[in-house]
């Protein structure tokens, strides 16, 4: 009896640590497709087919293209004209667990500018990008309860969106390498014009945890652009486009592009050189976050020691390895991707503080 009663509670605690160790496993990379607007809310005003319309249609080419690809699975946050809440796209692609998280939009101007671009959620302040997140944020005054969702947010004030500035910018750097893909083919395959990677505080860019993207594909005020993105070619082009950047993007992760590095304003440039010591910089690879407290050990983190653990914002982050070497790094964030953690990134600390990789590797090396 007593025999009995030690294997059912080793086995137990067994169960225990094997519940604690489990990542949520996803064999499949999971790519969130967001169609902005819907329903009741049309997007901006134009003289060609709806923003609403055009941003499903290019969602929709983009997804059946991705789907192509076994180890990529798509979810929608809509996949039909209806109106969708702004926390809800977020907390779809959060329910999930997604890799990556993509919102399609149209802009619009009272000139005849045209061009693409890409919003990441970012930091960088000024007036015109408080006016395109506005207009995208606005939407939240259309839904039933927003006080309550958005916790007092009011599109119409800036500081609400600096406060959304705040929040953690884990994702920003991956995001960043995404926007600059997207830019990339915008302007070197489709000859658009590249209007940039930008930073904003746009709501639906804020719920996510994940990289996350939203992009602006043409002004729909624009008489060649409208007409461009209303049409069948123009949908098809521009989903092909991002399509393609995502599978690169995808590929980066997996160690493809290591070399690459990504400043803050989307260039991307080569970096090989071998010695690469930062003094002031200590490199970690952030392997998960979660609101659960884990003991540091290997057998929760799938065999990898040197795990340390820091409590951000009410959310456990936990990071392997800690070097100044940018090489060594590098190689454990490697390491870590073998051991399956899909989404595992670099992060950079400056006296005591998380700073942009972009910004660490811009610091001299010796
Ligand atoms: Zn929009």
């Amino acid at each position: 009896m007593q025999t009995k009663l030690k294997y059912l509670l080793v086995s137990l605690i067994l169960l225990f640590t094997l519940s604690l160790s489990a990542q949520p496993s996803n064999d499949k990379f999971i790519v969130v497709l967001d169609p902005g607007h819907g329903g009741k809310d049309p997007g901006r005003p134009t003289k060609f087919d709806s923003e609403k319309k055009i941003a499903l249609n290019i969602a929709l080419k983009i997804g059946e293209m991705l789907e192509k690809n076994d180890d990529i699975k798509v979810i929608y946050t809509r996949k039909k004209d209806v109106f969708v809440d702004l926390h809800e796209r977020g907390a779809i692609a959060n329910r999930a667990d997604a890799d990556l998280f993509v919102s399609i939009h149209c802009n619009a101007h009272d000139t005849q500018a045209y061009g693409a671009e890409t919003w990441v959620l970012g930091t960088k302040r000024g007036e015109t990008n408080f006016n395109v997140a506005k207009a995208e944020n606005e939407v939240i005054l259309l839904e039933d309860d927003y006080e309550k969702h958005y916790e007092g947010y009011d599109p119409n004030a800036p500081e609400s969106i600096i406060g959304l500035m705040l929040m953690n910018e884990d994702y920003l750097d991956q995001s960043i390498l995404l926007a600059s893909y997207l830019q990339n083919n915008f302007e070197s395959k489709l000859k658009r014009k590249n209007r940039g990677v930008k930073q904003a505080g746009f709501i639906v860019l804020h719920q996510t945890y994940m990289p996350s993207v939203l992009v602006e594909t043409g002004f729909i005020t624009n008489l060649n652009e409208g007409k461009y993105l209303s049409s069948d070619k123009g949908q098809t082009e521009m989903a092909t486009s991002i399509k393609d950047a995502i599978l690169k993007y995808k590929n980066s992760l997996n160690g493809v592009d290591d070399d690459l590095i990504i400043g803050t304003s989307g260039e991307v440039y080569s970096n090989n050189s071998d010695s690469e010591i930062y003094p002031d910089i200590t490199f970690k690879v952030q392997i998960a976050a979660s609101t659960r407290k884990l003991e540091t050990k290997s057998y929760n983190f799938k065999g990898l020691s040197d795990i340390s653990r820091e409590l951000i914002n009410g959310i456990y982050k936990y990071y392997y390895g800690s070097t100044s070497n940018y090489n060594t790094i590098k190689a454990q964030r490697l390491e870590a991707l073998e051991k399956g953690y899909s989404t595992c990134f670099i992060v950079a600390i400056k006296n005591g503080e998380q700073i942009p990789l972009s910004d660490a590797l811009k610091s001299s090396s010796n």
